[in-house]
């Protein structure tokens, strides 16, 4: 019998299936008229950004990556700063206070929601004021898998102890809390348009929200080389991060579509909780909360085999994050060692993300959580 037909993790051919005509449409344009830089597509797809989010401005940058860094670099953090970032996140949370000369704190994370911990948050800053080596400046939280950090923890901590709280949301575009967009829950947000985020170009793209003019200026500033009122007028030494036109053109299209997008997204992970309930441990739906569902991602014991035995199945799974940043050897050295962040540790050693976009066909679905079950083989949910 042939293994039976393979199923992509994240399929972009189907969405550009139904985006064709659109996004042709849109590159052609910006063929035609030829302002790759900076071009009208660029303001257009930021006035769209603040009517997604309620934003008070959206500046495009050249990554997620780019964005976060933006957002140190306009607080003027750097040498002697602290900087707070969970340890179970992407690289880029983390790497990009190192970039500006900063050290990041790690912090743990909430074994419930899987995003940081506002009590290990508090204990943290409380220990680097204790030390007094270095200054707490910023927080950077993240929306893990698309779903919303406990911002009003968070920013009554930040109030309190005058800290800058940065939302790296490069997986919740799309998301909200009590009402509240992703893009307007923190002081500044940062997002990716990586291809394989909830909203995604064709390339590399970021977007910084804020609903402060000043800080808005400061960062088209810094994406423009710290240009001030004219072109060679430079004021600051900045950065070449600006968002690509034909990528602002590609988004656009894109954003016809978004929200239908996060709605079946919404579905297929309601799916799979009414499948897996009892057999593995569910993502948290806090309440209040609207995740944007990048990944729809389980804990479940045995994660190798159980990962061996869908794979013969064809089907694609991924762990993210199968190490915590304060064990990788890039930043270990910030860290306090193993044993140091148990939930992180943990959550590193039992995360599972199954196949999610929003052209996942229900009968795929229920393949893939019937495929898993059996992968479980009786295995019980993690205590
Ligand atoms: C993808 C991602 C980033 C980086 O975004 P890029 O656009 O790839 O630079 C940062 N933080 C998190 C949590 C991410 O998932």
């Amino acid at each position: 019998m042939s293994p039976p037909r393979p199923i992509p993790f994240i399929d972009l051919k189907a969405q550009y299936g139904r985006l064709r005509d659109a996004i042709d449409r849109r590159i052609r344009a910006v063929l035609d008229h030829g302002q790759f830089i900076l071009g009208p597509e660029v303001a257009e797809f930021e006035r769209a950004l603040c009517a997604l989010t309620g934003a008070g401005h959206a500046v495009g940058v050249s990554s997620g990556t780019d964005a976060l860094e933006i957002a140190l670099m306009a607080e003027e953090i750097g040498p002697g700063d602290a900087v707070f970032v969970p340890s179970f996140t992407f690289p880029a949370t983390a790497e990009v206070v190192v970039g500006v000369g900063a050290e990041p704190v790690f912090v743990d994370s909430d074994i419930e929601t899987w995003n940081v911990d506002p009590a290990d948050l508090e204990q943290r800053i409380a220990a680097v004021e204790r030390e007094g080596r270095l200054r707490p400046r910023a927080v950077i939280a993240v929306d893990l898998y698309g779903l919303p950090a406990p911002y009003e923890a968070l920013r009554g901590l930040a109030a309190t102890l005058g800290l800058a709280l940065i939302a790296d949301a490069a997986q919740s575009l799309g998301g909200s809390l009590d009402g509240v967009p992703v893009g307007r829950l923190a002081s500044v947000t940062a997002t990716s348009f990586f291809p394989a985020k909830p909203l995604g170009c064709y390339g590399d793209g970021g977007a910084l929200f804020t609903d402060d003019a000043r800080r808005a200026e400061l960062f088209r500033s810094i994406r423009a080389h710290g240009q001030g009122k004219a072109k060679y007028d430079i004021v600051r030494a900045g950065r070449n991060a600006r968002l690509d036109t034909l990528q602002a053109a590609i988004l656009m299209a894109k954003l016809e579509v978004f929200a239908d997008e996060i709605a079946a997204r919404e579905r297929i992970a309601r799916q799979y909780d009414r499948h897996l309930a009892g057999h593995v441990v569910l993502p948290a739906r806090p309440q209040g909360a609207r995740c944007a569902w990048a990944q729809y991602t389980v804990l479940v014991e045995g994660r190798d085999e159980v990962c061996a035995e869908l794979k013969a199945q064809n089907i694609p799974t991924m762990v993210y994050y199968p190490r915590p940043l304060h064990l990788q050897p890039a930043f270990a050295r910030y860290g306090t060692g193993p044993g140091s962040l148990p939930a992180s540790e943990r959550l590193s050693s039992q995360v599972l993300s199954l196949p999610m976009h929003p052209y996942l066909e229900a009968d795929t679905c229920d393949r893939i959580a019937s495929a898993l079950i059996s992968a479980l083989g009786g295995r019980s949910p993690v205590p």
